[in-house]
């Protein structure tokens, strides 16, 4: 098998989506799964539609067109405010998108227009994240100019927490943002199918005691690839936290010597190797991952990196060159690496048992065509 590569054990993703939406929909809760860290990877997307996710979100256009060409016809919503050159690709392949911005949605009802079809529109209101959002204030008025645009639909208004700021969600922020959804109902008119309370980093609120209100829907991509939470790193109970792993290549060993530089003859000369490690020289860097989001097993230290090179110590003396070595990745190596030209992908457990799609109701969720 080729290195480096990613090793994605699609069981463990259905495993993980299947436990946080049973979880959630005791909580009136459903689960739009967001694959922008696997850029739109379709097995992956299909391992989160058969565990039980209502729909589908990317950030990016051309990873919605990658999953609608491999034949996914789910609901599939485009989370990050729609380039307005993009307007086009935009509304012929997303029901729905978030949005921030009035001209930009102005332009979304005219291409729907044109292609003779009508857009689904959340607002994304700023709750204090201050990366996107239209200010509380100003969303009642937002909306009214939505529901009187023709060619876009107000289908409901969303938050985002903890991307830019990385402070978790409060109850009371969640409450405001149920309260927001009253208020827009109650100026504008039409009812709000969907209150996206936000992210991954919205679990511990979720799973928590407090009332959820309107919120009716989370956006989760990092709980279910990685089972952690993205603020603490902490481990989600029930899940898994190695559905991916990272196989990387032996390029060098020191088994014998180490390096040091000899400054008195300025040139650099082998010593004999007096401690209990080796140094390893492996075939990934920078330009693949961010080498500081990797883990390995204890034993290994890591060194450093450079934009093709991983230098770490271990005290496993069984490495040589050719030895493969598997790291798990923090959500910014896995996003690096499943976007890297470099590396392959090796799938695990690729078709769901039977009785993955009976969790909620017989075919609810059948996406593939
Ligand atoms: C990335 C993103 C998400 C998903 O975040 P996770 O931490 O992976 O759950 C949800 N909403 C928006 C707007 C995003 O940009």
């Amino acid at each position: 098998m080729s290195c480096p590569r990613i090793e994605i054990d699609l069981r463990k993703i259905r495993h993980n989506t299947r436990t946080i939406v049973a979880r959630l929909k005791g909580r009136g809760i459903r689960v739009t799964a967001v694959t922008k860290a696997v850029c739109g990877n379709p097995a992956i997307a299909r391992a989160m539609v058969d565990g039980g996710a209502a729909g589908l979100a990317e950030a990016r256009l051309s990873n919605v067109k990658r999953l609608r060409a491999a034949g996914f016809t789910c609901p599939i919503t485009l989370i990050r405010t729609p380039m307005l050159s993009q307007v086009d690709g935009v509304v012929s392949v997303c029901e729905t998108s978030y949005n921030t911005e009035l001209s930009v949605i102005a332009a979304l009802a005219a291409a729907a227009l044109r292609q003779n079809t009508v857009h689904g529109i959340i607002l994304m209101v700023e709750m204090g994240d201050l990366r996107e959002g239209i200010m509380p204030h100003d969303l009642c008025d937002t909306a009214r100019r939505v529901v009187d645009m023709p060619g876009v639909e107000l289908q409901g208004i969303g938050a985002n927490f903890a991307c830019l700021n990385g402070i978790a969600p409060t109850a009371a922020q969640m409450q405001a943002l149920s309260f927001l959804a009253n208020d827009v109902e109650g100026l504008c008119g039409p009812f709000l199918q969907t209150v996206s309370g936000g992210n991954s980093a919205n679990l511990p609120w979720a799973f928590g005691g407090h009332a959820t209100g309107r919120i009716n829907d989370l956006r989760l991509g990092e709980a279910m690839l990685l089972g952690v939470d993205p603020i603490t790193g902490d481990q989600i109970r029930g899940l898994y936290q190695d559905a991916f792993s990272l196989v990387v290549e032996v390029i060098e060993t020191d088994a014998n010597s180490a390096r040091c530089v000899d400054l008195n003859l300025a040139r650099l000369r082998l010593v004999p190797d007096t401690s209990e490690t080796t140094r390893l020289l492996l075939a990934i860097g920078h330009q693949d991952t961010d080498a500081a989001g990797l883990s390995m097993a204890p034993g290994n230290t890591f060194i450093g990196a450079t934009s093709d090179h991983l230098v770490l110590d271990t005290k496993d003396a069984s490495f040589r060159v050719g030895s493969e070595m598997k790291f798990q990745l923090n959500y910014g190596a896995l996003m690096r690496a499943m976007a890297a030209p470099d590396i392959q992908t090796n799938l695990r457990h690729d078709q769901a048992p039977p009785r993955a799609r009976d969790v909620d109701g017989p075919g609810k969720h059948l996406a593939l065509v």
